[in-house]
């Protein structure tokens, strides 16, 4: 193994990715099954693509993934499918907490039922992911590392769409991760988040081109970034080379929350 490869490897890691059936979370799962883990993606309707893109290789050796229907917001079925990885794979050493959604609308049309399903899913579901899979590790003694999609909007106000719960569930990412990264600390288990400035995924490309060419002066770098540009900061979170790196938000905005 090169000196690279020792830092950076996640040979014989079972890797957990929610929402990995499009998007960030197909990906980085490919990037994380390329860093040598074994890849299990859970979403409600299924990430096919995504297990032929990792089992196909493509110019790499080609990697072990499969995945389970489940819902990030209802903890049986989470603890169904945690169960399940445990039986098929053995361990749990890697968790991309990536499920999320994002509703653009000003706050008076917003209704508190759409607040609570954007919490829900965003906020809660992270919570009840990270939750069992922390339960797992600190059982199996597992140190392993869960990695929070948060977003630059737990930090920054977007403009000018109005998205107050998506910024709000955001943040509580940001903060539950340090409350978790403290607590399971004593138990080796690390917990970070990822806040990302805007990403060309069908989450935001299928936005207005109006809304799009308002972000571009807003963005430092002038473009939206790709989600290939994060999956060296999820495979950084994951490996042992960021050992000592807890309670972190590590930002990929193109400096946008610098301003
Ligand atoms: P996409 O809409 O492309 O993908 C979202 C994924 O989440 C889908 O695979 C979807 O699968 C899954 N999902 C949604 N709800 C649930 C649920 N209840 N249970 C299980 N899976 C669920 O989004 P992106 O790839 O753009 O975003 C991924 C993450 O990155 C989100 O958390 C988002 O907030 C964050 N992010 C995105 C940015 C961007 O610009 N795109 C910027 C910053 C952060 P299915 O529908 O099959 O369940």
């Amino acid at each position: 193994m090169s000196y690279l490869e020792s830092l950076f490897s996640l040979k014989d890691k079972v890797a957990l990715v929610t929402g990995g059936g499009r998007g960030i979370g197909q990906v980085v799962a490919v990037g994380l099954a390329r860093a040598g883990a074994e890849i299990v993606i859970i979403s409600r309707t299924g990430a096919d693509e995504t297990v032929r893109l990792i089992e196909k290789g493509e110019g790499v050796p080609p990697g072990k993934a499969y995945s389970l229907i489940a819902d990030v917001t209802d903890e049986k079925s989470v603890d169904k499918a945690l169960a399940e990885i445990l039986k098929r794979s053995g361990s749990l050493d890697i968790v991309f907490n990536n499920a999320g959604v994002c509703i653009h609308e000003d706050t008076f049309e917003h209704g508190v039922d759409q607040f609570r399903q954007v919490i829900d899913i965003n906020l809660t579901g992270e919570y009840i992911v990270a939750r069992a899979a922390g339960k797992i590790m600190k059982e199996r003694k597992i140190k392993g590392s869960i990695i929070n999609m948060a977003s630059m909007s737990g930090s920054i106000v977007n403009v000018p769409q109005w998205q107050a719960s998506y910024n709000a569930s955001k943040a509580g990412i940001i903060h539950l991760t340090r409350s978790l990264a403290v607590e399971w600390a004593p138990y080796g288990i690390r917990v970070n988040s990822l806040s990302p400035g805007y990403i060309a995924t069908p989450m935001s490309v299928d936005t207005p081109q109006e809304l799009k060419d308002a972000w571009m002066p807003l963005i430092p770098m002038h473009r939206m970034g790709n989600p290939e540009e994060l999956i060296g900061a999820v495979i950084y979170l994951a490996a042992d080379s960021s050992g000592y790196t807890n309670g972190s938000d590590l930002i990929v905005d193109g400096a946008y929350v610098c301003q």
